[in-house]
Parts: C-alpha cells; structure tokens; sequence
C-alpha cells in the first residue's frame, strides 16, 4: 500500500490526559471521524507537555512504516506549558518562524476583545504572538473558534497535522478542514452489527472461528456489554455485500440474535 493511503497515527498532547484529569476525548472524536473516512488510526500515543517526548513521538511516527498521516493535538496555546509547535519544529529539524496568517488572526481576535472591553491594550502580547511561531514550511488551518492556528505540513509522502487541544476547536477543525481537505480519499468501510442478549461471549467463540474462515475480508469484533447483558457482534469490511452476507452466515451458525427491540431473558 502507498503511504499516502496509509494509516493515521493520533498523538494526544497534555499532562492533564497522563493524570487523568482530562479524558482524551479529541482522539475518540478523530478516531470516529477517519474510521467512518476511510482512514484507519493505527495507533493512539498519549505524552506530556514535555518537548522531548512529544519530539520521540513525532519521530516514532514519522519513521513508522505505512503511516501516511500523523495528526497532533494539544499545547499550542500562549502559556509556558504549551510547547508543541516547538517541540515538532525540533522533530522535524525546521526553525519556527512567524506566520503572517496565523498572526493577522491574532491580532484581529486582540482588537475584537480590545473593543469588547475583555483586555485592557489591543497590542498583541508576546504570550499571544507564540501561537504564531510555527515551524517553517506550515500552511495555517484557520482556527474560527478560537486564536491559535492549526496547522498542515506537507512531508513528502505523509503530511503531519498539528490541532488546537481545546475540544471545541479541535472537533471544528477536523470536521470543516481535517475531513473535506485531506481525508477524502479514502475507502469507506460497511458496519453491520449482530446483537445477542444473555449469550455468554465463550458461545460465539466457535461461529466467529467458522466466519473468520469463510469471510477473510471481513473484521468481526465481539463488544460485550454486561451492564445490559448484551452482547454485540461488530463486523466491517469494504464491501457491503460481503459484510451483509457474513452477518447473514453468523446469523444462520447463531440464531437466537435478539428481535428488534432487545428482548428481557430471565
Ligand atoms: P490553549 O490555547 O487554551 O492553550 P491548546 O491548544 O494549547 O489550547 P491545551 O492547552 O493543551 O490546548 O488544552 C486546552 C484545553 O483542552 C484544556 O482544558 C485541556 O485539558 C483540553 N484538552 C487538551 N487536549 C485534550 C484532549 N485530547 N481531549 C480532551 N480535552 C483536551
Ligand atoms: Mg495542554
């Protein structure tokens, strides 16, 4: 497979995810949004505001084989622990340089809040200006949500995102510029679900075994949810037929699925 239709690797930035103050909730919001894409994460890595560990992670990704994408969120904002336009500035051996783009936001969003009363001067402040220190070479992604800019670098064969942490610029940005610019190409993958209630997992062991036989191109995953006795047979593949008929053969090697509905078994 060409890199360029290869996996994405997802690299989480932030102290507040590794203490569990913070539940990763961008990752699980990307990780929706390239599956149903086309795109597969093949990897989720969490790291600190530590420059060294997000530098290791970027180089991990970059060198991984396949990856064709890498997208990074988090620690790009105007204080001291925000440090990841830097830190992939080092990973990827470019200077930072001061963006024009990404600096004319700035100062735009500085003179709005100026004029709203929020802050005292309208000159933007050197705390503000580092969210427009990026690594040479980015094209900006325009942040409406908020003042630091996301950011596109182009590496060849993979290009390298880095996203806002803030949940509500993140998600903005990856549905109005991750998805409908760079992850159209992708080969959208068919999801039928078969739902067992109060079947112990160990029982589909065997029709799952038979089905992984006879449809290799198809992924069956089995999800149990034990709070409500359920038990749910996930199968994806890229062809809809063949997803329909495997779930159709599971069906036949299993037939007690649950009605439409659900169904109270006591
Ligand atoms: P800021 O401009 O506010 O500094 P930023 O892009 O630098 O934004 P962070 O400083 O890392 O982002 O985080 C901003 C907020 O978003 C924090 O409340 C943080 O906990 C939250 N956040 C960061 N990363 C994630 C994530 N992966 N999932 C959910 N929330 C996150
Ligand atoms: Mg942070």
């Amino acid at each position: 497979m060409s890199e360029r239709g290869g996996p994405t690797v997802l690299i989480a930035v932030g102290d507040e995810l590794l203490s569990g103050h913070t539940l990763d909730t961008n990752s699980n919001l990307l990780a929706k949004a390239l599956f149903a894409a086309g795109h597969p994460v093949r990897r989720v890595e969490v790291v600190g505001d530590d420059p060294d560990a997000i530098i290791a992670a970027v180089r991990r990704a970059q060198t991984e084989a396949g990856v064709s994408r890498i997208v990074v969120s988090g620690g790009i904002g105007p204080t001291p622990d925000d440090r990841t336009f830097g830190a992939v500035a080092r990973a990827l051996d470019r200077p930072l340089e001061l963006n024009p783009v990404a600096f004319a936001h700035i100062e735009t969003l500085v003179r709005r809040m100026h004029e709203a009363g929020w802050v005292d001067t309208d000159t933007v402040s050197e705390a503000n200006r580092r969210s427009a220190l990026v690594p040479a070479g980015s094209t900006v992604l325009p942040n409406r949500r908020g003042m630091a800019p996301g950011l596109a670098i182009e590496l060849g064969e993979r290009t390298l995102f880095v996203l806002p942490g803030i949940p509500r610029e993140f998600s903005t940005m990856v549905e109005e510029e991750l998805i409908p610019h760079y992850f159209q190409d992708g080969a959208k993958p068919h999801v039928t679900e078969v739902r067992y209630t109060s079947v112990p997992e160990a029982e589909l062991a065997g029709p799952l075994g038979t089905l992984e036989g006879e449809f290799p191109d198809v992924i069956a995953g089995s999800y149990p949810h034990i709070e409500r006795r359920e038990l749910v047979i996930r199968l994806r593949g890229l062809n809809e037929d063949r997803v329909a008929a495997a779930a159709a053969r599971l069906r036949e090697l299993r037939s007690d699925e649950e009605p439409p509905g659900g169904i109270e078994r006591r």
